[in-house]
């Protein structure tokens, strides 16, 4: 199963990518988790990243399709992934297309998760992050048993560095322009599918279940 999750910073990608790979034991391939651990680290590519990242703009085209495209030649893709927050503009699609056909494998789906404006505010700002593992909590939808502290690792609850309100609005701003139109790109290829994501996290969950055992 090779999918792509879709949606607005703050939809839930993340949250229901994590769900999948336990589900289906496929890898999650998650773009901004790969940034921010070379951020965390220190190495070129995040020291580049970083004055991205911070302004709520995305990183280069090139940069980010490189990561990809080494990525997926790693041995555990064989089976499947998700790719949860790439691609993220129309010539990171395209070159997303052309590596899966030098693959010779094909997308099954894009499930886009559709969240108003409004709900994504509430989502940011309850946002907690592992420092350690980097699981994702929310104070009021998703809390962790013990109040700042991570159920799996025992690390401690963090906002992330870009959860700011004002990178927030920047970030929605920069979805709204640079990566909607690839809700009308995969449409045009059959593959999209719209998931109501303004719903308990697993209530979403079974959906994309039920479609992903339609298709097989
Ligand atoms: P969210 O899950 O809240 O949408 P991510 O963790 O996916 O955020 O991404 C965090 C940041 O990492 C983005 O704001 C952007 O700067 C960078 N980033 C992640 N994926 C991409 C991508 N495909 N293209 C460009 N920049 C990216
Ligand atoms: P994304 O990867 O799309 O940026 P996340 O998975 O990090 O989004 O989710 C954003 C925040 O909203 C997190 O705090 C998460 O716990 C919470 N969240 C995710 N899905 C839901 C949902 N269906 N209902 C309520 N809160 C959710
Ligand atoms: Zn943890």
């Amino acid at each position: 199963m090779r999918i792509v999750l879709m949606g607005p910073p703050g939809a839930g990608k993340g949250t229901q990518a994590k769900k999948l790979v336990e589900t289906y034991g496929i890898p999650q391939i998650a773009t901004g988790d790969i940034l921010r651990a070379a951020v965390q680290e220190g190495t070129a590519l995040g020291k580049k990243a970083k004055e991205y990242m911070e302004r709520g703009l995305l990183v280069p085209d090139d940069v980010i399709t490189g990561i990809v495209k080494e990525r997926l030649k790693e041995i555990d893709v064989e089976k499947g992934f998700i790719l949860d927050g790439f691609p993220r503009t129309i010539p990171q699609a395209e070159s997303l297309e052309k590596i899966l056909e030098e693959m010779g494998v094909k997308l099954d789906a894009v499930i886009n998760i559709v969240v108003p404006q409004d709900e994504l505010i509430e989502r940011f700002t309850g946002r907690r992050v592992c420092e350690i593992c980097g699981a994702t909590y929310h104070v009021k939808y998703n809390p962790p048993k013990q109040e700042g502290i991570c159920d799996k690792c025992g690390g401690r609850l963090i906002v992330r560095a870009d959860d700011e309100v004002k990178t927030v609005e920047k970030r929605i701003d920069v979805y709204e322009r640079e990566t909607k139109p690839l809700i009308d790109y995969y449409r045009s290829k059959n593959l999209l599918v719209n998931i109501d994501g303004n719903r308990p996290i697993e209530v979403v969950f079974e959906e994309i279940k039920g479609f992903l055992r339609g298709e097989g």
